[in-house]
């Protein structure tokens, strides 16, 4: 076992503290990592003040790791020490059912082992990234490309694939007209990415207020939510809209905005419904449809398109003291774009 420093919730309520957590042992095909920067996803919050459910506590949260190689198992292949890799969301899966055979491992029918929260194989509690080392097994660890700073890489191991995938499934590309919600951690990555794809890219955000960085990162078209001529002005107006919101909206105002045979997928997470009028579907053979992070092999994709597409997140920088600020920050929509903890800090 190896102890190591970490920042923890210790209620749904108090602020975050200094603490540690054990690492187990290394297995013949686990991965000991160093961490270098962990981002501060909206899920955290979600988790550690029980907006999804109970949790264990003291609770170490943090899935967009990344950080070098520091020891592997006799059995590793797949990275060495010195490699800079990352870890998100996911820890581990069955690996047998079929979805994980189809390296959909985020849809496993038995249930991925979170990066927290999770039950891990050992019968313990799995702890995230607020922390300088954690061991994963290899396959779940990914190869971080080199061109992407590393701090502005560690928030892809999350909002970048989690965007990435439903664009990817719903073939943002040239020609489609795709809408982002909310233009946060997860909803800035979708405007890149959706740009970088080819398709044409409106933000639907509350405010005028990020309009420069919005068109900035790739959008042709920015709305503010606040102002009811948006709806008007956008109705039947695209083939998919990505909803990132972190709380609960008017589904139905943005389902007549798609177009016959849109889709509008949620990946926000918000605790309470999104009631959904059948008629608000019937109007155009509309679909809603919700998305989890991604594939292991997916996030290696999505990274490498990053490196290859000169992509990254838009990061601010901060110390491990610094995180219960943060999150009072992402909670008044106050991120430009993701928190992302030095965890140097912390050692
Ligand atoms: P975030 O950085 O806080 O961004 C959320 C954005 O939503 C805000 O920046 C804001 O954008 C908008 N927003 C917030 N409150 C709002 C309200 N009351 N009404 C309308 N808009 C509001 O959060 P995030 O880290 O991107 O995460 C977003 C959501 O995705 C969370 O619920 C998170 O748990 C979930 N998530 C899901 C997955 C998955 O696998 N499906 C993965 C990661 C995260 P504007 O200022 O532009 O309006
Ligand atoms: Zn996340
Ligand atoms: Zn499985």
């Amino acid at each position: 076992m190896l102890t190591v420093n970490a920042i923890a919730a210790t209620s749904a309520t108090e602020p975050l503290v200094r603490t540690t957590v054990e690492r187990r042992d290394l297995g013949p095909r686990d991965i000991l990592i160093e961490i270098s920067y962990a981002g501060i996803c909206h899920s955290d919050i979600h988790t550690v003040r029980g907006d999804w459910g109970r949790v264990a506590y003291p609770l170490t949260v943090g899935h967009e790791i990344v950080g070098h190689v520091t020891a592997v198992g006799p059995e590793v292949t797949r990275h060495a020490v010195g490699d800079r890799v990352g870890v998100g969301c996911m820890v581990n899966s069955c690996r047998e059912c079929a979805n994980c055979r189809a390296g959909q491992e985020q849809y496993c029918e038995a249930g991925n082992t979170g990066t927290y929260a999770a039950v891990d194989r050992d019968g313990t509690i799995t702890q995230g990234g607020y922390s300088t080392h954690i061991v994963v097994d290899q396959d779940f660890v990914l190869r971080v490309p080199t061109e992407i700073p590393i701090e502005a890489a560690a928030p892809l191991l999350c909002a970048g694939i989690t965007t990435y995938s439903p664009l990817a499934h719903w073939k943002a590309g040239p020609g489609k007209k795709v809408a982002v919600v909310g233009m946060g951690g997860l909803g800035h990555m979708a405007v890149k990415l959706a740009a970088a794809m080819g398709a044409e890219v409106t933000v639907l955000s509350q405010t005028l207020g990020k309009k420069d960085d919005g068109l900035a990162f790739g959008a042709q078209h920015y709305y503010a939510t606040s102002d009811p001529a948006t709806f008007e002005a956008l109705r039947n107006g695209f083939d998919l809209i990505v909803n990132t919101v972190s709380a609960p909206i008017d589904i139905n105002q943005y389902l007549s905005l798609l177009r016959l045979d849109g889709t509008l997928v949620s990946v926000g997470a918000p605790p309470e419904p999104l009631p959904v009028q059948v008629f608000s579907l019937f109007g155009g053979r509309r679909s809603f449809a919700g998305s989890s992070i991604g594939g292991i092999a997916e996030t290696q994709e999505m990274l490498d398109f990053c490196a290859e597409r000169g992509i990254a997140a838009e990061v601010e920088v901060i110390g491990a003291d610094q995180v219960n600020d943060a999150y009072e920050r992402v909670l008044k929509s106050d991120v430009r774009y993701r928190f992302v903890i030095d965890v140097d800090t912390l050692r």
